[in-house]
């Protein structure tokens, strides 16, 4: 589509209106001749007032439309240019596509912080989710569950503390490649064979973060160990590196996740060591529990792999969370509904429910698997989702939207109850303190006193290319004390 913009004083600029026409058209690319698609919009302020005007050439169709509004309306917004274009361009791409995306005008990841910085400035929950749905245009629904989430967030931002953080410990490696993923994640048996020498390379970051960590004063709050699937070491890998790891951190009783997302990965042998080092969370995840879905996306278990992995874990009193994906490909609104009855039924302590989503580098993406935003099969099995939670004791504490997403839904993370809340999923979401990381791939997020990440640290990409990294890796020991430094002694 070829865009052309005139906004007074560059209030937004054509990235906004792009990432607007993403929420109709999700794999639109943008320029000249790219398509016959054609977008002239202009937003302008007279006197008191702002003016629109958007024009829509596509596939043989032109439409327009004109709109004003007092500025004033929306004094509650950061940026009331970019609030009213967002106006326009929901009233011309809903009537030309016959389709409103749930968010409204939101595009950003963390629906739940907007919601979260509203409460903190002083409003109410009544007057967020008015301005949520007449400002941004979400649906009621929707304002409801940020609202609901933000107020969960704000209990656990009230156990916040000066110079707290957590750290990630990265294993971007995984027994098979999941059709819709597009991490990093080495999964022949040839990447694999880095894994050694990769557990080495990251035994020496994690010591050094944790040596740099009590230098800065910081005081450590959760541990995650993500990949990839970290639960892919053998049991001897794991008896030499948890310990390791639990060595660097210290005997300090905090909240310790090890991802175990594959459950034909998960053995007696492995859970022990993880308990023994004080692992007290597990994510051991389903996606579905549709055998031949689980099959046609890439993942070598059944459902009843799950469950016996579930229970393994769970009489050796590990706090579980399992995912779930609503729209993978060949699911039917009835079988996703299974899906949440099967697991609902087996009662896990979190359960976190992903909408499914188009990412760049997946085997999905590249093999042009597309979806219809106006296709309501994901909304009713959403619907289902938080209706069966709710009557099942269950309720949202942390949740976040990624881009390409069917329909242009979210990510919910459901807890039955406030003390089984995994607060690493809101420090790292919400970036309430930082989260020192390390390995492949990996990012550390410096978080200044006032809440806003103002630092970030790079690990390279590939575990090949990390494994060669390690003079720059003793870099970030620097960066992260003069962040420190700078931040919190003046
Ligand atoms: S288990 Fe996770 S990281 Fe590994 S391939 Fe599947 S989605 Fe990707």
């Amino acid at each position: 589509m070829k865009i052309e913009l005139a906004c007074d004083d560059g209030a937004f600029a054509v990235n906004y209106i792009q990432s607007l026409v993403l929420l109709f058209k999700p794999c639109e690319k943008f320029g000249e001749g790219e398509n016959d698609s054609r977008l002239v919009f202009v937003v302008k302020r007279e006197g008191e007032s702002f003016f629109g005007r958007a024009l829509l050439e596509t596939d043989g169709k032109v439409c327009e439309k004109s709109m004003s509004c007092p500025i004033s309306f929306y004094e509650a917004s950061k940026n009331p240019a970019k609030c009213f274009a967002g106006k326009l361009f929901l009233s011309l791409f809903s009537e030309v596509f016959g389709y409103k995306p749930p968010w409204g005008m939101l595009t950003g990841v963390r629906p739940a912080r907007f919601a979260l910085d509203y409460l903190l400035s002083g409003y109410s929950a009544e007057k967020t989710k008015q301005i949520f749905v007449e400002m941004y245009h979400t649906d009621p629904e929707k304002a409801d569950l940020a609202i609901r989430v933000a107020l969960c967030e704000m209990k656990v931002l009230k156990q916040e503390r000066e110079r707290q953080f957590s750290l990630y410990v990265g294993i971007p490696f995984c027994p098979s490649r999941c059709r819709y993923c597009s991490f990093v994640s080495y999964a022949t048996p040839k990447l694999l064979s880095l894994l050694p020498e990769y557990l080495e390379m990251l035994k020496f970051e994690v010591q050094m973060l944790c040596e740099t960590a009590k230098e800065a004063g910081l005081d450590l709050k959760s541990v995650y160990v993500g990949g990839g699937t970290p639960s892919v070491l053998s049991s001897e890998q794991m008896a030499n590196f948890v310990p390791a790891i639990r060595s660097f951190i210290g005997d300090k009783n905090v909240e310790f996740t090890y991802e175990s997302g594959r459950p034909d990965t998960v053995t007696k042998d492995k859970l022990s060591i993880l308990a023994d080092c004080g692992v007290n969370r597990l994510s051991i995840n389903t996606q579905t529990t549709n055998d031949t879905i689980l099959q046609s996306v890439g993942r070598c278990h059944t459902f009843e792999d799950y469950k016996k992995a579930f229970f393994l874990a769970k009489n050796m009193d590990f706090a579980i969370n399992t995912d779930l994906i609503a729209g993978l490909p060949g699911e039917s609104v009835e079988s996703f509904c299974k899906s949440i009855d099967d697991v609902l039924f087996i009662s896990p302590d979190n359960i976190t429910v992903h909408s499914f989503s188009l990412k760049k580098s997946s085997e999905y993406t590249v093999c042009g698997q597309t979806f219809d935003n106006s296709d309501r099969s994901i909304d009713k099995m959403l619907s289902y989702s938080s209706a069966s939670m709710k009557e099942n004791g269950y309720f949202p504490y942390y949740m976040y939207r990624q881009k390409n997403t069917d329909g242009n839904f979210e990510n919910v993370g459901y807890t039955n109850s406030e003390n089984s809340i995994a607060c690493y999923n809101i420090y790292m979401m919400e970036g309430f303190h930082s989260v020192l990381a390390a390995g492949a791939g990996a990012s550390t997020k410096l978080v200044s006193r006032n809440l806003s990440t103002t630092g970030k640290i790079y690990n390279p990409k590939y575990p090949y290319e990390y494994l060669r990294a390690k003079d720059d890796i003793l870099k970030n020991k620097e960066q992260i004390l003069l962040f420190y430094k700078e931040k919190y002694e003046k």
